[in-house]
């Protein structure tokens, strides 16, 4: 029987960084990982790809990552774990002996049990598989629906209008990237995606598909009844992922609603049993209670930590921030912690602020507005959100304002940002649009 230190169940992100983390810090540790696909994937250019902007063969990751690192790489499946004898068996019967099992089989998308969702030309997207499959589809399809209107959802929507089909994007939130924005931010998102020609459907729920063996209706909660044609047009599903748990359904792992259940050092229940990435459930780092965080940037620090722990350098995952961003037409939207809204409705009485300069000195060619809203909680005066529109350079921005957040910053530590200043680069040293937010905060704050 094959017998390796490490086993890991999975080659996407949090596969990739813990294998090379265990190979960098312990490289006497033997690595092994199954992935059953071909390629591990960039899955944040797949919505590019569809555009045409590049090949498919770009989104496709090097086995080098894992090989190069001295790790071996098995193209299988894991069908089977018994954690009392620490073996895992794969699809063609090969039996592995761990010592310590990392658990990173990632999230699917997630088919809402409506009628109809099991139509033909209803898809979702993650794979390899499913990017071909969608770009044959648009060789013949008029038009697009897609359902869903997050970052994944909203940069797809802009690659089927980009490619010409008549294109609607649906979601029952009352603006786009819900997660990410505000509504006064998200009308910005609104406007971009109205001038790309876009049908903007908001807070109207998806009820039903109609169709035989096709798909031939979409029929929302308002009633409309969108048209496709059957076998041609095509409707898409981006209202979320599910975590990879089948497996390890009825094994005594601890699985909870979104996922395998860790703490901070990325444990599992069953010993040497680890888990990472979008296959677990895990809390933000504002209030400690559960939160959705399926980004690759949350899968590869946890899986840094998970293989840290293993192999005995001891580490902790502090939480979700989520900060993320995305393109809208012109417009760069970026968010992390809380929205306003979301905020609310987890219990904190909040407070916000704003910030407007240009990206650049305003005499110089291609200087652009930002808007930054701070978030604050009004109790402990703590940074919890922020959220970020402009033309360039809003990542960046986003990023200082989740290291406030992360480190559990008030809004009096982040109106002492210490920043930078250059023509090209920024507005007048006189002013940055995140300490002006607080500044406006501490403001508002004084004159309660
Ligand atoms: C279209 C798209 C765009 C995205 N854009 C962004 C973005 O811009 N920014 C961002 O931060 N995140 C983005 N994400 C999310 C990001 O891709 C995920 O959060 C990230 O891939 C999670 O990494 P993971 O390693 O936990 O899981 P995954 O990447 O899902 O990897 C899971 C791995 O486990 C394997 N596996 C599953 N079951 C088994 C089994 N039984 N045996 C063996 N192997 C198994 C899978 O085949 C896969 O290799 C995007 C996702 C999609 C789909």
């Amino acid at each position: 029987m094959k017998k390796t230190d490490i086993l890991i169940i999975g080659g996407g992100p949090a596969g990739i960084q813990s294998t090379r983390t265990v190979k960098t810090l312990s490289p006497e540790t033997s690595v092994t990982v199954l992935r059953p696909e071909e390629n591990s994937v960039i899955y944040c250019a797949i919505p590019y790809a569809i555009e045409g902007m590049f090949g498919v063969d770009k989104v496709k990751k090097s086995d080098e990552l894992v090989t190069g690192v001295g790790a071996e790489l098995i193209r299988e499946k894991a069908v089977k774990v018994d954690f009392n004898t620490k073996i895992v068996t794969t699809e063609s019967g090969e039996e592995i002996n761990y010592k310590k099992l990392f658990i990173v089989t990632g999230a699917k998308p997630f088919v809402p049990p409506i009628p109809g969702s099991n139509l033909k030309g209803i898809f979702t997207i993650k794979t390899i598989p499913d990017t071909e499959r969608i770009i044959e589809k648009l060789k013949d399809a008029k038009k697009a629906v897609v359902i869903g209107a997050g970052a994944i959802g909203i940069e797809q929507a802009q690659a089927y209008a980009e490619k010409g089909l008549e294109t609607y994007l649906i979601d029952m939130a009352d603006r786009p990237i819900p997660a990410m924005v505000d509504k006064d931010f998200g009308e910005f998102a609104v406007e971009e995606l109205e001038k790309q020609g876009i049908k903007l459907r908001f807070g109207v729920a998806l009820k039903e598909f109609k169709g035989s063996e096709f798909v031939e209706k979409v029929v929302l909660g308002n009633g409309e009844e969108i048209d496709i044609n059957p076998g041609k047009d095509i409707v898409i599903l981006s209202v979320g992922m599910k975590p990879e748990v089948k497996l390890f359904e009825n094994t005594g792992l601890n699985i909870d609603k979104d996922g395998i259940v860790v703490n901070e050092k990325m444990e599992t229940n069953i010993e040497d049993v680890y888990a990472a990435g979008d296959v677990c459930q895990f809390y933000s780092v504002i209030d400690k209670k559960i939160i959705s965080g399926k980004l690759a940037t949350n899968a590869v620090p946890m899986a840094k930590v998970m293989a840290k722990n293993a192999i005995g350098i001891e580490d902790y995952y502090p939480g979700f921030v989520n900060g993320a961003v995305t393109v809208v037409g012109e417009r760069r939207f970026g968010g992390t912690g809380f929205t306003e809204d979301f905020a609310k409705k987890r219990g904190f009485d909040v407070i916000t602020g704003y910030g407007e300069t240009t990206s650049r000195f305003p005499m110089m060619p291609g200087a652009k507005p930002v808007k930054v809203k701070i978030v604050v909680d009004k109790e402990s005066k703590r940074v919890i959100g922020g959220q970020v529109v402009g033309y360039e350079a809003v990542a960046e921005r986003i990023d200082v304002i989740t290291f406030a957040i992360q480190n559990h910053m008030t809004v009096k530590q982040l109106s002492k940002l210490s920043y930078s200043a250059q023509p090209w680069q920024t507005f007048f040293p006189a002013r940055n649009a995140i300490v002006q937010a607080c500044d406006d905060i501490l403001n508002k704050l004084r004159k309660m």
